[in-house]
Formats: C-alpha cells, structure tokens, sequence
C-alpha cells in the first residue's frame, strides 16, 4: 500500500472494480479496498450477465481484480470506516488501523438488504427465499413459488406467474387486496393465503414449507420477499453527505446516495457507483455505472493535473529572470550546464583573432573558458555567484594561465554597463522580457569595439511549435533579423543572421530539432 494514490475505490464489488479496471487503464494510481461482503454472495450464481452467464459471484470477483492488479491497482482486504476531505483529497482511513491519501474517492459499497424477521428467511436468501425474478426466476421455474405479501404483494405475484403456474401469495402482514387486484390473481391462477407467516420449514437445509400463525404449512420450494434496500453509506456519511430516502408507489423501499448521473454527488472529488446510489442496479448496470463515474473522474482529474501545470509553468516564467531563482537553481545541483562551449560560439568565433572578449549571462563558464583557453581575456558577467564561483573553480582546475584571463564579474546585465570596449561582445541564450531585451542588446552593441564582433544567439521563437522544453513567455524569444535590425546599419556590417538548426541537447528534449537565432555583426573601424 503506496500512502498516496490518485483515486481509492471503496468497494470493490462490480461497480468498483469495473471503475478501478478503468482508472487504472487510464494510468491513475488505484487502491481498492473491500471488506469482501458483496451484496449477492449468497447467491450460487450470477445471471444476465452476457459472456459470463452463470459465473459464481466469487469467480466473477476474481477475475475482475485479477484483471485490475495486471494494470498496476493494488488491493487492501478490510473495511473503511471514514474519510475526511484534506487541502488536497482526502484521508481514508482504515478500520485496521492505518490510512491512505486520495486525490479522489469512488465510492461503490452497495447496499444491504434488510430481510422480513422470519426465522429462517436469513439463512435461505440467496438460495431458497428470493428477491429477484431476473436472478432467480430461471432457476425456480414451474417450481411451487410462494410470495410474501408486503405493499407490493399482488404485483410480485402476478410476475412471479411468468416463471411457474404455481404461485400462492401469502398476505401476511400486506395490506388488502383490491378487487382488482383479486380479479387478476384468480384469471392467473395465483392463490392467495391469509395469515401471517411464522416460519419457514426445511428439508434437508432446503425450503419444503411456509408455516403460518396456527401451524398451517404450505409446500413451497422457493419463497419471494421484499427487502428494504438500504444503501452502505457510513463513508459518504462521514464527508456529509446524506442518504436519501426511496420511493415506489408511496413506500419508502430503501435508501440511497443521490448524485448526478455521472455518479458526482455534493461532495467535490466524491464520486459513487453501483447499488449505493441506484438500488435496482443490477451486475451489469452497476458495472456500467462504475465505468462511466471513472471516466468523470479521470476527466476531473485531468482538468486538475492542466490546472496545476498551468500555475506551475506560470510561476517559474514570472521567477525565471530573478536573481534568487537563478542562485537556487545553481545551488541545487552540481552541474546545470554541459560545461561545453555554446556549438554557435565555437562556429562564429574560432576563426576570431583572440582579443578582449566579454560573455554575458556567463552562468557556470563554459563559454568563458573556451575562449580564454584560445587566449582571449575574458570578462565573465552573471548575476549568481553560485555560477561564478563554479566557473572559477573549473578555470582554476585547467590552469593558472587560463584562470587568469577570465576576470568573473558580479552583476545583473539588465542594470549593468561595461566602462571599455571588446573586439567579442557574445550573448549567448541571455533571454529577457522583450523591452529589457533591447535595450540590454543595445548596451552590447555600444560595447563592441570598432572592429569587433557582436555575437548574440537565443532560441528562436519556432521551438515554442515543437516539443523543445521551453518556458512559455513568447515575449523572450527572439529572430537574429530583429537583432539586426536594432543595429544601426552605418556602423555595422551584418555577416549572420540565421535560425540555424540544431539538435536538442539532453535537458531541452533530446534528439529533436530545434533553432537557433544567430546574429554575427562587426562593427566598422
Ligand atoms: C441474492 C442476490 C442475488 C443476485 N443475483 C444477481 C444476478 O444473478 N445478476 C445480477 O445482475 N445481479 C444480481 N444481484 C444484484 C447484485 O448483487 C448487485 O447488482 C451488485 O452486487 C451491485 O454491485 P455493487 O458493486 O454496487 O455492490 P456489491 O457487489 O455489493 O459490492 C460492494 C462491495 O463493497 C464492500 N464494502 C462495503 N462497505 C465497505 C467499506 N466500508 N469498506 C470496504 N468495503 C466495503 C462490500 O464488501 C462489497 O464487496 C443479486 C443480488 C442478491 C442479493
């Protein structure tokens, strides 16, 4: 048991495992926890339910969970007795000590049925004393059927006649029948019995008899009753949510949870499925309603998981030109860079005549120390000195010679001018806000000595098309043509302007194109 997963499923009869089979096809972390009491296990069978007609309910069960754990969902035998709603989903908590966070909750425990208090009736259910015609008609048919007289005896009876000619009510406790209702029993031969039902007789642990108040006993192989469905709901109870009473002509016949019809009830981040929000739900309904609360809830999720993303992305891009941002990042790992020169430095300044050369946005050096290394005397300027006191260690590390052309510089470029002139003013991948942009390119364009280079390189504004890994301020990209174009064309001669292919390196999605604004400019003596 993982201690956080996107969705616990509480009940993991039909309804739950047909939403787990789907969260966890939709690659949600899934926990099912079951206390293994499923509403039909004492039934032998399990009926109407196309492909796997007369499956046991355990098989079915089974073979449900088998096909959820080849998904990755993980299964916890016990009993929630709770949930309470946190900042972020929920805590579940279980009965044998311990619990688990959701991010959602399915919640799918089906209902109990509470039976007639007749000795006997408890013990038969399932086999011999029947709820339901469509999952035990077949079963019982042309058998002497016996039916219990409660607010809807004479409609049970007369669909019970469907299965067998032999039917007998029993009023019972039921209310009188109208004359109707006598007319109809009588034109389909359906006995009816007054007296209230005491007992059950047995035969071999099998129904022979419905004893009446008085000792009467009427032969009966099977005997159908009407249970109160009254919905599993101490969880959703414990987040607030109410049950609701059920109504069928006037009576109350259960009680269940009441939610929208993709199983979203009042509570956000609570879905249900099944028999504790739809009493008549059968297997496959109740599967069917276990699938469709997944899907809702896997699409609410998704909304979820953009939402977070969005704010994520949104907050690094408003930190993305800060100073802090810039010294933890660094402070963060060992490395953050390749340590290699930039691939447009190394094509557009090899042929150069070393000289004075400063490398703005220097970060850890690389670019600092190839030049130096080529004998340039290297001005390095970068705002964290995290950064700075890397790239002096690695100059210090290649030699006393190559430390000391490379004097590193303390500053934030935006706010930052030199007082002399380079032959090599080099930005590489110094992104900015589009004014503080220009006017930093500006600055280093006034920084370049007669005869010296401007060398300024970023991402071009096309890799925000592809998958690159690039922060979505459009306002940071620029073209080289825009770069020239800031250049006043009396003092300059433009050599590069390109949006040069490049392969992606490791950190910004490898092995994919992505371009490079180069711009290579000299100024004129
Ligand atoms: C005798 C009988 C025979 C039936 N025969 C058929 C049939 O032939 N065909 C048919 O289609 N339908 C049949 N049904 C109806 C069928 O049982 C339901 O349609 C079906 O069980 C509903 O599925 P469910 O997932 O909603 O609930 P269930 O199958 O009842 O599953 C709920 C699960 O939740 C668990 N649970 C409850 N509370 C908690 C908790 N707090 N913590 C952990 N686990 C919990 C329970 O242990 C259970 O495993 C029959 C019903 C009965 C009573």
């Amino acid at each position: 048991m993982d201690e956080k997963y996107d969705v616990v499923v509480v009940g993991g009869g039909a309804a739950g495992l047909s939403g787990a089979l789907a969260l966890t096809r939709a690659r949600r972390s899934v926990l099912v926890v079951d206390d293994g009491a499923p509403r039909n296990a004492p039934a032998g069978h399990v009926h109407n339910y196309l492909g796997r007609e007369g499956a046991t309910p355990a098989e079915l069960l089974a073979s449900g969970r088998a096909e959820v754990a080849g998904y990755g969902g993980q299964f916890v035998d016990g009993r929630v007795t709770r949930a309470e709603r946190m900042d972020d989903g929920f805590l579940v908590v279980l009965e044998a000590g311990g619990s688990v966070v959701a991010r959602r909750l399915l919640i799918t425990t089906g209902l109990v049925d509470e039976l007639p208090d007749i000795p006997g009736v408890a013990e038969l259910f399932g086999s011999d004393v029947l709820h339901c015609p469509y999952c035990h008609g077949w079963e019982v048919r042309d058998q002497p059927l016996g039916i219990l007289g409660g607010p809807f005896g004479a409609h049970q009876a007369l669909m019970w006649r469907q299965w067998s000619a032999d039917v007998t009510l029993f009023q019972h406790t039921g209310p009188a029948l109208t004359d109707d209702e006598r007319e109809q029993l009588a034109a389909r031969d359906i006995a009816v019995v007054t007296g209230v039902v005491e007992g059950l007789e047995l035969d071999g642990g099998r129904l022979s008899g419905v004893r009446l108040a008085g000792a009467d006993v009427v032969p009966r192989r099977a005997l159908v009753v009407s249970p109160r469905f009254t919905a599993r709901a101490g969880v959703l109870t414990s987040l607030g949510l109410a049950t609701v009473p059920q109504e069928m002509n006037g009576h109350v016949v259960g009680s269940y949870v009441a939610a929208d019809p993709t199983g979203a009830t009042a509570v956000a981040g609570v879905w249900v499925a099944g028999n504790v929000a739809d009493l008549r739900a059968q297997v496959i309904p109740a599967a069917a309603a276990g699938l469709n609360a997944a899907a809702a809830l896997n699409a609410d999720l998704i909304a979820e998981d953009v939402r977070l993303a969005v704010e994520a992305r949104r907050l690094m891009a408003a930190h993305m030109f800060d100073e802090e941002t810039w010294e933890e990042r660094y402070r963060a790992q060992p490395a953050v860079w390749s340590g290699r020169p930039n691939a447009q430095l190394v094509a557009e300044a090899s042929a150069l005549t070393p000289g004075s050369a400063l490398d703005v946005g220097c970060g850890e050096g690389g670019d600092a120390l190839w030049l130096a290394a080529r004998g340039w005397q290297v001005t390095a300027v970068d705002f964290a000195t995290a950064a700075l006191d890397r790239g002096a260690e690695r100059a210090a590390a290649l030699g006393a010679d190559v430390a000391a052309r490379i004097r590193w510089v303390h500053a934030d470029v935006t706010g930052w001018a030199p007082d002399v002139r380079f032959d090599l003013v080099s930005a590489q991948f110094m992104h900015l806000p589009g004014e503080p942009r220009r006017a930093l390119f500006t600055r280093l364009a006034a920084a370049v000595a007669p005869g010296g280079t401007l060398l300024v390189v970023g991402h071009h504004h096309s890799d925000l098309e592809t998958s690159a890994h690039r922060v979505h301020v459009p306002d940071m990209f620029f073209t080289a043509e825009e770069v020239a174009d800031s250049l006043d064309g009396g003092q300059w001669d433009v050599l590069v302007t390109e949006a040069r292919p490049r392969t992606a390196g490791e950190h910004e999605g490898a092995g994919i194109t992505v371009r490079d604004a180069v711009l290579r400019a000299r100024r004129r003596d």
